[in-house]
C-alpha cells in the first residue's frame, strides 16, 4: 500500500490524538502517504479529506479530544452511505483506512472491508469494552479523571458524614465503575453486568454506620439505571444524608496519561503495519502487554465482560 487514511469515529476519548500521530508518523516513516479524514464517516461521504504530513501531528500528543474531530453517521450503517465513502477513497487513491474509535466504529470498518476496502481498528473508548484487547485507548485517562473526582468527594464527604453516590460513564460496561471503586475505594459497586439488591445496599450501609463509618461513597456505572432514584431510595431506607454526584462528560476529556499515550502509539503503529503487510478486517489490542491482531469480526460477535475476579474483590475489600 502506498496510501492510507485515518478517521477518528464514535465517542471520542483522549489519547485518540497520539492514535493519530502514531499512523502519520509510521506511515511517512515508511513512505506511505497518509491521509487524514475529519468527522469520522460523515467527513468520509462528503469528502472531508486531506494530506498529512509530519508537522500535521506536531503538538498534540498530549491533547484531549481528536484534531480529526469525531461525529456519528447514520447514513454510513447504509449500502449507500458505503458506497459514497467508497467513492471518496478512490478517488483519493487511498488503499487502506485505520479506524480509530469503538465497537460502532469498528462495524463500519468491517463493512467497508467487505466491500473491498482494507480497513483495521484502533480500540479507541474510554469504556473498555471492546472484546479482545485488555485496554482500550482513553480508559486509563478516564479512569484517572473519576478516581480524581472520587478523591475530592470523599473530602467532604468525610467533613459532613454523608453518604454520596457517584454516577459514571458505562451504559453497557462496568470497566469504569468496578476499576474507579476499586481504586477510589469505595463501599458498593453497581455494574450493569451484576443485579444489584437495593434491600442489600442498604443494610451494608447501616452495617457500616454501626461500625462506626461516617461515610460512604457508592459508584454506579450509568447503564445500571437512575441514579437519582437510587440516591433518593438509599436516604428514605436509612435516613441518611445523602447526594448525588453525576461526572458525566468530564470523564471524556483531558489531557491522556502516560500509558494511555504509550498504548495509543503502540496500537496506531500496529495498524500501520498491518495495511502495509496488505492485511484489513483486523482489530489491534493488547493482552498481558504484548500487542495481537485478530478478526475484527470476534469484536462484533463476542461481548465484552468485566473481570468478576475484580468484581468479587471489589466486595471482599469494602466489607
Ligand atoms: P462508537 O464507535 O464509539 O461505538 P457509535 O456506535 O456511535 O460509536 O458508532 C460510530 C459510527 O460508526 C456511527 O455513527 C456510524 O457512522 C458507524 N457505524 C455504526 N454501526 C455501523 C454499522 N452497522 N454499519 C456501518 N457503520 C456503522
Amino acid at each position: 500500500m502506498k496510501k492510507i487514511g485515518v478517521l477518528t469515529s464514535g465517542g471520542d476519548a483522549p489519547g485518540m490524538n497520539a492514535a493519530i500521530r502514531a499512523v502519520v508518523r509510521k506511515a511517512i516513516y515508511h513512505n506511505i502517504e497518509v491521509y487524514g479524514i475529519s468527522r469520522g464517516y460523515q467527513g468520509l461521504i462528503e469528502g472531508d479529506i486531506r494530506k498529512m504530513e509530519i508537522g500535521s501531528v506536531g503538538d498534540i500528543i498530549h491533547r484531549g479530544g481528536t484534531m480529526l474531530r469525531s461525529a456519528r453517521c447514520l447514513e454510513f450503517k447504509t449500502e449507500e452511505g458505503q458506497l459514497k465513502g467508497i467513492e471518496q477513497l478512490k478517488k483519493h487513491g487511498i488503499e487502506g483506512l485505520v479506524v480509530i474509535g469503538g465497537d460502532g466504529s469498528y462495524q463500519g470498518a468491517q463493512a467497508l472491508t467487505k466491500r473491498g476496502y482494507p480497513c483495521v481498528g484502533v480500540p479507541g473508548t474510554i469504556d473498555n469494552d471492546i472484546p479482545g484487547t485488555d485496554f482500550t485507548i482513553g480508559f486509563d485517562t478516564a479512569l484517572n479523571t473519576v478516581i480524581d473526582a472520587i478523591d475530592k468527594i470523599r473530602d467532604t464527604a468525610t467533613s459532613h458524614e454523608r453518604t454520596y453516590v457517584v454516577e459514571v460513564m458505562g451504559r453497557n460496561a462496568g470497566d469504569i465503575a468496578l476499576w474507579a471503586g476499586l481504586a477510589g475505594g469505595a463501599e458498593t459497586i453497581l455494574c450493569p453486568e451484576h443485579q444489584h439488591d437495593i434491600d442489600e445496599l442498604t443494610a451494608k450501609l447501616k452495617r457500616g454506620q454501626e461500625r462506626g463509618k461516617k461515610h460512604s461513597i457508592i459508584i454506579v456505572a450509568e447503564g445500571v439505571g437512575s441514579a437519582v432514584d437510587i440516591a433518593r431510595e438509599i436516604e428514605q431506607t436509612t435516613g441518611f444524608d445523602t447526594r448525588l454526584t453525576v461526572l458525566g462528560h468530564v470523564q471524556r476529556g483531558g489531557s491522556p496519561t502516560a500509558n494511555d499515550r504509550v498504548l495509543a502509539s503502540r496500537l496506531g503503529a500496529l495498524a500501520v503495519e498491518l495495511l502495509m503487510d496488505g492485511q484489513g478486517g483486523r482489530a489491534v489490542g493488547i493482552v498481558a502487554n504484548q500487542l495481537v491482531n485478530y478478526d475484527i469480526n470476534e469484536t462484533l460477535v463476542k461481548n465484552h465482560t468485566i473481570d468478576q475476579k475484580m468484581y468479587k474483590l471489589s466486595e471482599e475489600l469494602s466489607i
